[in-house]
């Protein structure tokens, strides 16, 4: 499970991060909503490794992963932009965080064809990335993120550049997924009725605060702060 504790980060006189706690539980699926600014990605990087904080500490299954570089934490993740490498096949794609760990050829083939086959993409691995649609190209995102087992996933707007069909589909199958591996789960969206669906809990955050945690039916219906009632109310 995640612990975050106290993480304060800056960028000259910004804060993007001004004192944020946070616990997602063993196998729990946990949604950030929030304007653009309020800081979840930069909370997501903090917790991958891409970013060290200021102040506050991680924690990764009771460890302190606080100054870890990123290769070294259990963390798989899926970005919007986070492209799969071009000039390698779809297999070598998802081969790579195995390869990366040292991982033996066989095991590497067996693995990457069960991750495969979890995200209905037997059969593509010999294909570039190229020869894929876009919603095709995020799956292989997501079995390249789940294929060494981690012990926590982050996903960053997954699905931000994919169109309304795309988006529900890969929804279903990322919770299907999530659900089956009792994956614990990070997910940014901008998409509220995305986080309604999916979530077991969400966290409204603003100008780098968390302003509220709790199951979705709670936070809509208890809105803890005049924030949160409009940042809700808003695009309904
Ligand atoms: P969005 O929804 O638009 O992606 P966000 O909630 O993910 O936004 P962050 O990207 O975490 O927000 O940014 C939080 C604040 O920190 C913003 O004011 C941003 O400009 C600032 N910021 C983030 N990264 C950097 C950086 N590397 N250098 C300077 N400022 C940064």
């Amino acid at each position: 499970e995640l612990s975050v504790q106290g993480i304060v980060r800056r960028f000259g006189n910004v804060t993007a991060l001004g004192g944020v706690d946070l616990d997602v539980a063993e196998g729990e699926f946990l949604t950030i909503l929030g304007p653009s600014g309020s800081g979840k990605t930069t909370l997501l990087k903090t917790v991958a490794g891409f970013e060290i904080p200021d102040e506050g500490a991680v924690f990764l299954g009771g460890e302190d992963v606080t100054l870890a570089p990123p290769r070294k934490r259990d963390v798989g993740m899926v970005f919007q932009n986070y492209a799969l490498f071009p000039h390698m096949t779809v297999a070598r794609n998802v081969a790579f965080p195995l390869e990366m760990r040292g991982v033996r050829r066989e095991e590497i083939r067996r693995r990457v064809e069960e991750a495969l086959r979890l995200v209905e993409l037997q059969g593509f691995g010999e294909r570039l990335p190229r020869q894929l649609s876009g919603g095709q190209q995020q799956r292989v995102a997501l079995a390249r993120a789940v294929v060494f087992g981690p012990g926590l996933l982050l996903l960053d707007e997954p699905f931000g550049a994919l169109d309304r069909k795309l988006r529900e589909g890969l929804q279903l199958e990322v919770r299907r997924l999530q659900r089956r591996l009792r994956l614990t789960t990070l997910f940014i969206t901008h998409d509220q009725e995305e986080a309604l669906i999916m979530s077991d809990r969400i966290a409204v955050m603003d100008r780098g605060r968390i302003e509220q945690v709790g199951p979705p039916a709670e936070v809509y219906a208890r809105p803890a702060t005049r924030f949160v009632a409009d940042f809700l109310g808003e695009s309904n």
